[in-house]
């Protein structure tokens, strides 16, 4: 087991620049970052794992000690299956903090082992979440301020596809006009 690797779970449905943000902090903070998407989230996705993953990849390629992979089951497992020593999670905004507090609480308890780090991303990015980047694409709006231009690309295209058309919006802010 080594202290110097951490492992950053989440959806990343898609990534985003507040994702991005994390991953560079924790990056030079620790000797090694295991990226770790999570297969079948509790929630329908937009994009497959194996697509969620190669969108990662291609936007930290230039971080060399990131690491990008998907896991299934426990994020707790992982992180011991891996051999690091905590998990990684972001913090943006005062709600976000109770939930995490009560999920990092549920994860002392299955693995008291493992720690939880949060940071906290860039101002600039603090709003930024994957269900608001999805409904922004979905209208047609301007995401190149909240992702890297492929995945702001590969957006467009998945609505432009019929197939998806009502996929950004499972889990409703509504920026919609009525
Ligand atoms: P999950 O489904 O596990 O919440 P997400 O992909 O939505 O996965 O988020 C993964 C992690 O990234 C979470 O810890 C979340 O709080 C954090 N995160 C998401 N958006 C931001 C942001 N804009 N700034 C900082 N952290 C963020």
């Amino acid at each position: 087991m080594s202290i110097h690797h951490v492992v950053y779970p989440g959806s990343f449905d898609p990534a985003h620049f507040g994702h991005i943000d994390i991953v560079r902090r924790a990056a030079r903070t620790f000797d090694h970052v295991t990226v770790a998407v999570y297969g079948q989230p509790n929630k329908k996705v937009l994009f497959d794992v194996d697509e969620r993953m190669a969108m990662l990849q291609n936007a930290l390629k230039d971080i060399t000690n990131v690491t990008v992979a998907k896991f299934s089951g426990l994020a707790v497992d992982y992180v011991r299956q891996v051999g690091a020593f905590a998990m990684i999670r972001g913090l943006r905004v005062f709600s976000d903090f109770e939930f995490e507090f009560r999920m990092a609480l549920a994860n002392r308890r299955l693995a008291p082992d493992i720690e939880v780090v949060n940071f906290i991303a860039d101002e600039r990015h603090l709003h930024i979440s994957s269900s608001t980047v999805r409904e922004i694409a979905q209208l047609g709006g301007d995401v190149s301020s909240m992702v890297p231009p492929e995945i702001a690309q590969a957006l467009k295209a998945r609505f432009a596809d019929s197939k998806h058309a009502n996929a950004g919006t499972d889990y409703v802010i509504s920026l919609q006009q009525d």
